[in-house]
């Protein structure tokens, strides 16, 4: 079986990306199973060259940090010709309709005037999952539409010109934390969200990391008590400790919010301090990091090249 994941370097990676999926797909992962950084998907919004290039970089060490084996782990781009070459082949076989109902789209403000990769990203995401024969892809629920349709592309293909694709299927990832903004606990934590006061990166030093949480939005009941509809704030970090130590967030007792937090950035400084220093110890090294990336392009570029070239053959070009 191959399972495929992706993490977009849309900024930088939290703790919210550490517990309710790194950490996992380091620890779960199997020897088939294939992890990327899908650089591409992050252009179809407004970004900035030089830090999606950094941005990249930085997940990728941080993958690679998490345990994850180099062999397994790619950066989409580097295969962005047969990406490029795929994608083509398959928007050839999608209708207008079937992109534009992509909830995704609409959500992320699609209309005439959203750029055209918003629209047809998702046929870019048939692509790699097409290209590296992925069987599953573990995704949530904004996700599943996505790989629906890659689904229903690979069948098309493989109807219409010739068998090449694997029909890949969505999967639930097993339940993971999901960890809430410190600074706003009605929403998740999220790479792309502006304001960093509630966000614990991954690369945060201890002393930030305590600041952000000691400033963690709590509530006016005073009692510590895991109940997420009335005290999402402190459910959070009640989730966010139980995590890190491995309890049930239920057992975990605490007589004031002070020392829940101070409780809270002790355990996550801990979770992340081994990760942190490994990123950092990477990131100094390009050599081996740029090395790591190669071996892991060759890979999935092997993994890829049958594929594409069939697939083009029987659509009648090159
Ligand atoms: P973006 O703002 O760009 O959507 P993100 O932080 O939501 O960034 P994704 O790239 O969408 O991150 O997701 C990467 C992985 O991290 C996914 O498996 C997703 O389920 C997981 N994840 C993202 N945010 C959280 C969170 N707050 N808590 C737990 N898991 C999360
Ligand atoms: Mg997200």
């Amino acid at each position: 079986m191959t399972r495929l994941s992706a993490i977009t370097p849309s900024g930088h990676a939290h703790i919210g990306n550490h517990l309710g999926a790194l950490r996992r797909w380091a620890r779960d992962g199997g020897p088939g199973d294939l992890y990327f950084v899908s650089d591409l998907h992050a252009m179809t919004v407004s970004y900035n060259p030089p830090r999606l290039r950094a941005l990249t970089r930085e997940l990728l060490a941080v993958l690679v940090a998490e345990g994850i084996d180099p062999a397994r782990l790619f950066v989409q781009s580097d295969l962005v010709r047969e990406l490029g070459a795929l994608s083509w082949v398959l928007e050839c076989t999608c209708s207008y309709g079937e992109a534009a109902r992509m909830t995704q789209f609409k959500a992320k403000g699609g209309g005439t005037g959203a750029r055209l990769g918003l629209l047809t990203y998702p046929v870019l995401m048939a692509a790699d999952i097409l290209l590296q024969g992925a069987d599953s892809v573990p995704v949530g629920d904004d996700q599943t539409q996505h790989v629906e349709l890659a689904r229903v592309l690979a069948r098309r293909f493989n109807s219409t010109f010739g068998e090449v694709f694997v029909v890949p299927s969505a999967t639930t990832p097993p339940t993971a934390a999901r960890v809430r903004d410190l600074a706003a606990p009605e929403r998740k934590m999220s790479k792309s969200t502006r304001d960093a006061a509630g966000v614990v990166f991954v690369l945060d030093n201890p002393d930030l990391i305590r600041r952000k949480l000691s400033r963690a939005v709590t509530d006016s009941y005073d009692v510590v008590a895991y109940r997420p509809e009335k005290q999402p704030g402190v459910a959070n970090l009640l989730e966010i400790y139980a995590a890190c130590v491995g309890v049930s967030p239920r057992e975990v007792e605490f007589r004031t919010y002070g020392e829940l937090k101070t409780a809270v950035a002790d355990a996550v400084i801990e979770e992340l301090r081994p990760l942190r220093e490994k990123v950092i110890e990477l990131l100094a090294d390009p050599a081996e990091l740029d090395r790591i990336r190669k071996d892991g392009a060759e890979r999935a570029r092997d993994r890829a090249a049958h594929r594409l070239d069939s697939a083009l053959r029987l659509a009648g070009v090159a």
